[in-house]
């Protein structure tokens, strides 16, 4: 008798609730329902910066995006990338100063924008949000904490000066400052 009993228990409450939670739990995070674009099933290009997706991974070539986007079958949609940066979903800032006459301006540009193309090849989410020239410091906001670093580190490997990383506490933000 009491076995039977056993077996008709129901289940613990948050077993039957774990289910029913998630759409609340959405709503108290809207950014976090947004976070990544979805994975279509078949091909996909982004028409904002040409990246493409074949089989599961993005990628940034001018010839396979040409290819797919004439395939019937090829999904139109941004990629994971493009999504932060139009969800406005920033995880790191950049905080440049500089002595403009010892590097010049255009050099470093170039450096923080190489940082970028490599950390994309490997993460297709990663990418420069903003830049803005305030004369004396240049501000930048990227999509991941880890894009902000690598400049900042790339910064300090070629140019020396001082380098802060700042991971905020309890969030997923990284402050970036250096300066020369
Ligand atoms: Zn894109």
């Amino acid at each position: 008798m009491r076995l039977a009993a056993k077996g008709r228990r129901k289940p613990p409450d948050v077993k039957q609730n774990r289910a029913g939670s998630l759409p609340e739990l959405l709503w108290l995070y809207p950014d976090r329902r947004f976070a990544d674009a979805e994975v279509p099933p078949g091909p996909a290009v982004c028409p904002r910066c040409h990246a493409s997706l074949e089989t599961d991974h993005w990628q940034y070539d001018e010839h396979r995006y040409h290819r797919l986007r004439t395939l019937p079958e090829t999904q139109t949609m941004l990629c994971p990338g493009c999504t932060r940066v139009e969800r406005r979903l920033y995880e790191g800032e950049v905080r440049i100063r500089h002595r403009w006459d010892v590097f010049d301006k255009e050099t470093l540009l170039n450096l923080i924008h190489n940082e970028e193309a490599r950390a994309r090849a490997a993460n297709p989410s990663a990418r420069i949000a903003l830049i803005e020239d305030h004369g004396d410091e240049l501000y930048i906001l990227t999509t991941t904490r880890f894009l902000a670093e690598r400049i900042g580190k790339a910064l300090h490997k070629a140019c020396h000066g001082t380098l802060r990383l700042s991971p905020l506490p309890r969030e997923r933000f990284t402050r970036v400052w250096w300066e020369r």
